[in-house]
């Protein structure tokens, strides 16, 4: 299957979803970005100046672990984890944000500027545009700016300006706005490095492209330690990217399942989640540049969403998922903040290893799946970042009442 060979007149359209719905003013920088982007691809030695960059720059390949003793307790299939928290910055994120850094290099243009919500993807593009030597400016959400102050901070000494947007309900959906204002005033000089495979045509397909390195790492890994494919794939969906980067790797292969776990929140009803595939709630739209399924009201207002990993909690999702989901390719289901905080403990004692809460939401929907397979089914999870990050709202979620004072006591110093 591939997803981006378009139909002639059908460019950046996966079925009915995707385009480019833009500012006339941005047509000509767009069509730049195309066209650097196909040179690229077509370039022999690009992937490889990416691979390598990654290699030495990141710790690529990151491994797959076997994980015994979360498969032997849970009766089932064989669980292997694909380990990109051990990515620098500490996620996937960095994977689509070097290979921007390197379209950036090519356009000629000495300033970047980001979106970000919990500031993961704030973070990564510091880090690449001090690397690179670029100007770089992060919009983020005041709401986002105030609870997620260490992100903040690390993006600050990397040498990146962090406006907070004080428009709308403050979060990521008005820094994305604001962001795309700041490249219609500033775009001969400014690429936008957008974080995940959502947005205006060819942003879906470009961050795909630099994500697909994780399932090609995966598929032939799986195949050396397990001696053969895995029957189902598991991979969080925020705005899509880590699932696509891992779900790529297996596209062709019949036999595996693909399954997109979306945020559950508190539970089913409107508001109290983010699952835009799995939850019928959500309805096609065209916002933010682009053709999907939006979770919004009758009026194309956006609803609001909850969830207890942020970067789960966006209105929006790839275009390349409901078309895939229309093919019966990749299956939906949600996980709720209860079932993920249960994962997380079960993950941290019998294997200690500390997911991002992202990541946590594939961990508890293969929990669920995998006693009702046989034991000689294989699993395997994308862990997509670590759980670092997290450390507030999981003492808030297991109710550590010691933790919980010392971080209220902290957040008081801070003026959060
Ligand atoms: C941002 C983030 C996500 C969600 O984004 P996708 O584009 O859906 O991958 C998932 N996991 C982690 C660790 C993240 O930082």
């Amino acid at each position: 299957m591939d997803l981006f060979d378009f139909e002639e007149g059908r460019e950046g359209y996966y079925g009915q979803y995707g385009g480019a719905f833009v500012p006339e003013i941005l047509t000509s920088t767009i069509e730049e970005l195309k066209s650097c982007f196909k040179a690229c691809k077509e370039d022999p030695g690009f992937w490889d100046e990416f691979e390598q960059l990654m290699q030495q720059y990141s710790g690529r390949p990151t491994p797959v672990t076997y994980l015994p003793n979360l498969s032997k307790k849970l009766g089932g299939a064989q669980i292997y984890v694909k380990r990109e928290d051990l990515n620098h910055t500490g996620s996937h994120k960095i994977n689509n944000v070097m290979g921007q850094g390197l379209l950036a290099k090519r356009l000629g243009k000495p300033r970047v500027i980001a979106e970000t919500g919990a500031g993961q993807h704030g973070f990564a593009t510091a880090t690449m545009a001090a690397k690179f030597g670029f100007e770089c400016k992060i919009y983020m959400g005041e709401v986002d700016v105030l609870r997620q102050r260490p992100n903040v901070f690390w993006m600050e000494n990397l040498g990146a300006e962090v406006i907070a947007v004080k428009d709308g309900q403050r979060t990521l959906k008005d820094a994305i706005n604001e962001c795309m204002r700041d490249w219609v005033a500033n775009m001969d000089t400014t690429h936008y490095v957008l974080g995940t495979a959502c947005g205006p045509h060819p942003f879906p397909e470009i961050v795909s492209y630099f994500q697909s390195i994780i399932g090609k790492e995966a598929n032939r890994q799986i195949q050396e330690l397990a001696g053969r494919l895995p029957d189902r794939v598991y991979a969080c969906v925020g705005g899509g990217s880590n699932a696509m980067g891992i779900f790529q790797g297996f596209l062709d292969d019949d036999s595996v399942e693909l399954i997109g776990c979306e945020a559950g929140g508190s539970g089913t009803g409107i508001g109290h989640h983010a699952a835009r595939l799995a939850y019928p709630d959500a309805s096609v739209g065209v916002a933010q540049g682009y053709k999907t399924f939006f979770l919004q009201d009758d009026d194309g207002n956006m609803l609001d969403t909850e969830s207890v990993a942020a970067g789960l909690d966006y209105i929006g999702i790839s275009p390349i998922f409901p078309y895939l989901q229309e093919q019966g390719r990749v299956r939906f289901a949600a996980a709720t903040n209860d079932e993920v905080t249960e994962a997380l403990r079960l993950v941290m004692a019998t294997e200690g290893l500390i997911p991002a809460l992202e990541s946590t939401h594939a961990f508890a929907r293969a929990i669920v799946e995998a006693p009702e397979m046989s034991k000689d089914e294989i699993i395997l999870v994308n862990q997509s970042g670590r759980g670092d990050k997290d450390i507030f709202t999981v003492a808030d979620a297991l109710d550590d009442d010691h933790w919980k004072c010392f971080i209220r006591n902290k957040a008081v110093e801070y003026g959060a």
